[in-house]
């Protein structure tokens, strides 16, 4: 099977190998080790002296954690969504409670800093800016660096800056210091290549701060309950063994492959992606100056149901490909993150061709 969807992804033989290990006692030196070595991993891709909490649950728990550790009822949020995932993050500060304010971006583009900057100046100081790093849902890559840089100016002290980096981290790179991110959430079943059920989330000492501060409630995310066992390196309930296996056995792969390379390596898939879907005369749903090398929305011609076109893909070459996220789009997605070659990518401008009729 050519498992083309952006997450969870598959998972290369050796990391499967590892996924298939006995179980531990999460509270013995074995498990200390893994866990260990894991956290410090996860920094050099994450570019940070922070900690990095890994929480057992999807990437959409490590959002979650990002709000409900760092901020209070009433608390006014501006979210900055150019998609389905950054309405997700709007949507977990507003069932908390906060004061959401959502800045919106069609589909297809990416947040404009200038924009932001304004929206921050009119109706500022906020307490917290919701950014995501690639939206999945439409194949955009944000540029966090100049975002993170207008949010830092806007007011004195800045808005904590949470970022979703969940399908971007690993492959895209985010400088979560360089930047001033607060905290940074990334999904085990994206460019990790491991298998689901992991989130990770690095928070900095302005988000301990506002930890102090923060009165949402909270329990099975309380960072402050995560960072008491990290320091045993152990985590407060029992984690996700096998995903953590996993992630250990890749991070150990990727570190040895080196962070530029693995970089490179996206940027090469995502441009030879975009080249053969532009090569079968599609044209690409994003904004050509922000195109994700994780994910690649193609639109289908005239004629052709996005539905039909995946379901054909499936049946008759086994290539599972994604929908759009966004009702009546007839578009499809193609995830290039982590582990993916040249003919994976080839596999499926080939099958197109054929139902396409190109
Ligand atoms: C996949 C994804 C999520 C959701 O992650 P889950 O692990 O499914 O909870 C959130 N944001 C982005 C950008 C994603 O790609």
């Amino acid at each position: 099977m050519n498992l083309r969807i952006p997450g969870p992804t598959p998972l290369p033989p050796d990391v499967l190998a590892a996924v298939g290990q006995q179980m531990i006692n999460h509270r013995g030196p074995e498990f200390e080790a893994l866990f260990g070595e894991t956290s410090r991993w996860l920094k050099v891709f994450y570019e940070t002296d922070n900690d990095i909490y890994i929480l057992t649950s999807s990437g959409t728990g490590g959002m979650e954690a990002a709000i409900v550790n760092t901020l209070s009822p009433g608390d006014k949020v501006l979210a900055v969504t150019i998609g389905v995932f950054g309405d997700r993050f709007a949507e977990i500060a507003e069932a908390y409670g906060t004061a959401v304010t959502r800045l919106s971006f069609p589909l297809g583009q990416a947040a404009e800093p200038s924009v932001v900057a304004a929206k921050l100046a009119e109706e500022g100081p906020f307490a917290a800016v919701l950014l995501t790093q690639n939206e999945t849902s439409s194949g955009v890559t944000n540029d966090i660096q100049a975002l993170a840089a207008v949010i830092r100016a806007s007011a004195q002290p800045a808005p904590l800056i949470l970022v979703d980096g969940i399908s971007g981290m690993g492959a895209i790179r985010l400088q979560t210091d360089a930047w001033g991110c607060d905290a940074v959430v990334s999904g085990s079943q994206k460019a990790w290549m491991a298998p689901p059920g992991l989130a990770m989330v690095s928070f900095s000492p302005r988000a301990w701060e506002a930890y102090a501060k923060a009165r949402l409630p909270r329990y099975y995310f309380d960072m402050g309950e995560a960072r008491k066992y990290a320091k045993k390196n152990q985590t407060p309930a029992t984690p996700n063994i096998s995903a953590l296996y996993g992630l250990h056995h890749s991070l150990k792969n990727m570190v040895a492959e080196g962070r530029e390379a693995i970089v490179a390596r996206h940027t090469h898939i995502g441009e030879y992606c975009r080249k053969g879907m532009l090569g079968l005369g599609l044209t690409l749903f994003a904004d050509p100056a922000h195109y994700s090398n994780t994910v690649t929305a193609a639109n289908l011609p005239a004629g052709f149901s996005a539905s039909k076109v995946l379901e054909e893909l499936r049946v008759k070459y086994d290539i599972i490909c994604g929908a759009s996220k966004a009702p009546g789009l007839e578009v499809i997605r193609i995830g290039h993150m982590g582990y993916v070659s040249d003919a994976d990518i080839d596999q499926v401008c080939s099958a197109l061709k054929v139902i396409l009729g190109r």
